[in-house]
């Protein structure tokens, strides 16, 4: 059977592990992997220190069939992977004269003379092969090595993240497409669940029988607050094989999850909300007052959004719910402002006054004080108006502050709103 390509990451720098930088290097590998149908199987980061360095490259090794180093491949002194990788597979550095005259090439064009420390940009591994880089200095280079499950190449990219995203999209991912096309590794398939409104417990115990119906399937739960993200990853030695599986397994989470459930994809919440209006050729405004224009951000936040998106008010005070929204005096004065009553006719006014088909509103209580024993923190009420009617939701929102407070009815706004779209 064939087996997935290991690949580990090894970035290294003082500068990753003392809070200068994060390691966005890793994260971008990472990333482009799980597009390709591969993954990481480990990510370490070392210092710039050469016992440290080469003792990570033969570990390393020992579990990868590729091994991905960043960093360390500048003029200074600092600069001593090519040194440790060289090390780590028992050769001496050689000389890349090609390498060195592109160096002094790049100084020539930029009529600067080169410092002789430079010439270290060109001494690589002996039994090396140098990977062009076309946005800097420092060439990358590939390694052969031997570690204790076989032969490994170690491919080694500068620290700087442009040039580290050239390599790696230009060198390193049209060869690793052409290992998946030969069939040299099994391919990883994922589909993303995306949830809204059951904790992870319970979406986990919706899915147990699905887990226990498929072992070999790995399932992946995230919480980003409110909402639950599910990945499903299926392997198979062929995509294909490995696409329809993830399908059905897919459908079938999205069943034993049930309606919680309003998307199955990368696309996130204010994406499907904007999609299903912009299929009916509708139009949005939005009433905001405890989420103070979260709602309107997140929605405007995505490229396009004109064409749905009429505009929002935020109507804090009451005095502003009345004179920009039409919500009676009176109304505010019987019910208070968060309540049912307010919240649809914030609704209403928004669709009227801006001249939309759809309008969503928020009105509750944010925190940290404003709580009352009938009105607590976190208690909101939304109001979804449209061509059919206007309708209320309230929800009572756990006090986890006020930002999350506030970030979890945006979310909850949108999610009341696409419910009432994708019916209508
Ligand atoms: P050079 O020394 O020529 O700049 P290099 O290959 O030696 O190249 P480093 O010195 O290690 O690379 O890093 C260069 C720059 O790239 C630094 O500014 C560093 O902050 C950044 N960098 C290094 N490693 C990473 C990483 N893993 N993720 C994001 N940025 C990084
Ligand atoms: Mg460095």
């Amino acid at each position: 059977m064939t087996e997935a390509l290991r690949i580990v990451s090894l970035a290294v720098g003082d500068e990753l592990l003392d809070g200068r930088v994060a390691d966005g290097n890793t994260k971008d590998l990472g990333d482009a992997l799980s597009q390709l149908g591969l993954e990481l199987c480990a990510a370490r980061t070392v210092p710039d220190a050469r016992a440290v360095v080469v003792a990570a490259v033969r570990a390393a090794a020992d579990e990868a069939d590729v091994v991905v180093t960043s960093g360390g491949l500048g003029p200074t002194s600092d600069d001593i992977t090519a040194e440790c990788i060289a090390e780590a597979a028992g050769v001496g550095l050689r000389f890349d004269a090609a390498a060195f005259a592109r160096i002094e090439a790049m100084f020539a064009l930029r009529s600067i003379p080169m410092p002789e420390s430079n010439r270290r940009q060109a001494m690589l591994p002996a039994t090396s092969r140098t990977l062009e880089n076309e946005q800097g200095t420092a060439p990358g280079f590939v390694t052969p090595l031997m570690g204790a499950r076989g032969p490994v190449e170690v491919w080694s990219f500068p620290g700087v993240p442009r040039e580290y995203r050239h390599l790696l999209e230009d060198r390193l991912l049209p060869e690793l497409r052409a290992r998946l096309d030969r069939g040299a590794s099994r391919v990883l398939v994922r589909r993303t669940l995306r949830s809204l409104g059951l904790s992870e417990s319970a979406v986990g115990e919706r899915l147990g029988a699905l887990e226990r119906d498929n072992p070999d399937v790995r399932v992946q739960y995230r919480a980003a607050c409110p909402e639950i993200l599910v990945r499903v990853i299926v392997t198979a030695s062929e995509r294909a094989q490995a696409e329809a599986r993830a399908d059905e397994l897919a459908a079938r989470a999205r069943a034993d999850i049930g309606a919680s459930v309003y998307g199955v994809g990368d696309e996130p919440l204010e994406e499907r909300v904007l999609r299903a209006l912009e299929n009916k050729g509708a139009t949005l405004a939005v009433a905001e007052s405890c989420t103070g224009g979260l709602v309107a951000k997140r929605l405007t936040d995505v490229p396009g959004s004109s064409s749905v998106v009429q505009g929002g008010v935020v109507a804090y005070a009451n005095q502003v719910k009345t004179a920009a929204l039409d919500v009676p005096a009176s109304v505010l004065a019987e019910h208070g402002a968060v309540s049912e009553a307010v919240a649809r006719a914030m609704a209403d006014g928004a669709r009227a006054r801006l001249g939309a088909d759809w309008a969503i509103s928020t009105t509750g209580v944010a925190g940290p004080t404003g709580g009352s024993e009938d009105k607590p923190v976190g208690l909101v009420w939304f109001g979804v108006a449209g061509p059919g009617g206007t309708a209320a939701h309230k929800k009572r929102l756990p006090d986890f502050g006020r930002e999350r407070v506030r970030e979890m009815a945006a979310a909850w706004a949108l999610r009341f709103l696409l419910e009432a779209a994708d019916v209508a």
